[in-house]
């Protein structure tokens, strides 16, 4: 299958949180976190005014596996979903407000000083992982696609098998080498750490199935 090219200005954010200081990587899980806080709110809401769709408080959370064997990490949100268009519209291109932002800034100031404080969005998975892909099922659809992307040279796009609606975003997690460590985003303490510090806030439940590790 023919790669997809990311735009240009795509390359260099992704290039730039690729190699940013070790210290601030810990936020792609702030980032992909929120992001399936606002794909639940999009069907939550959604559930409220329409008649069609039953409403169970227990339908809606976040859940966090992590795989030390297979060195992956998902997050899987039961949330609205997205269509075959919206994977490639929304995942291909950096247009979403929190990284238009950051680029915004970045014009003007060094990157590595300020990664952290902007939403900066989907791409910052890449600061941990070397592929990542995401399936989803769009609430109305019965079809579901894998998107998958090893970063900067692109990303697919396939049929996949997906019985609910919502997306499950999957990071193989990056080997270590003698400069960086990545580990740590495959233990659980660190993975706990990291949700209390960020996502806090967050007003579905954040389940962690830490079984496997
Ligand atoms: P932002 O959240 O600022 O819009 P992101 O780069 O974080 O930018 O995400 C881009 C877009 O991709 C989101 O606006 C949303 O449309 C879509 N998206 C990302 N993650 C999910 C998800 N888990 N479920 C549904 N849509 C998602
Ligand atoms: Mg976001």
């Amino acid at each position: 299958m023919a790669k997809k090219q990311f735009k240009a200005e795509s390359k260099r954010l992704l290039e730039m949180m690729i190699n940013s200081i070790y210290t601030q990587r810990e936020i792609f899980l702030r980032e992909l976190v929120s992001n399936a806080s606002d794909a639940v709110d999009k069907i939550y809401y959604k559930a409220l005014t329409d008649e069609n769709l039953t409403f169970n408080k227990e339908d809606y959370y976040i859940k966090i596996t992590a795989d030390k064997t297979s060195r992956t990490l998902t997050i899987t949100d039961t949330g609205i979903g997205m269509t075959k268009e919206e994977l490639e519209n929304n995942l291909g291109v950096i247009a979403k407000s929190g990284s238009l932002a950051f680029k915004k800034e970045n014009e003007a100031q060094d990157g590595h000083n300020i990664i952290g404080q902007f939403g900066v969005g989907f791409y910052s998975a890449f600061m941990v992982a070397d592929v990542v892909t995401a399936t989803s099922k769009a609430l109305g659809s019965d079809e579901a696609y894998k998107w998958e992307s090893t970063g900067a040279d692109g990303y697919t796009i396939e049929p996949a098998a997906k019985e609910t609606v919502g997306t499950e975003i999957v990071l193989k997690i990056k080997p270590n080498t003698d400069e960086d460590q990545y580990d740590e985003y495959l233990e659980p303490y660190r993975l706990k750490a990291i949700i209390k510090k960020y996502s806090d806030f967050i007003r579905y439940p954040i389940k962690m199935d830490m079984t496997s590790s």
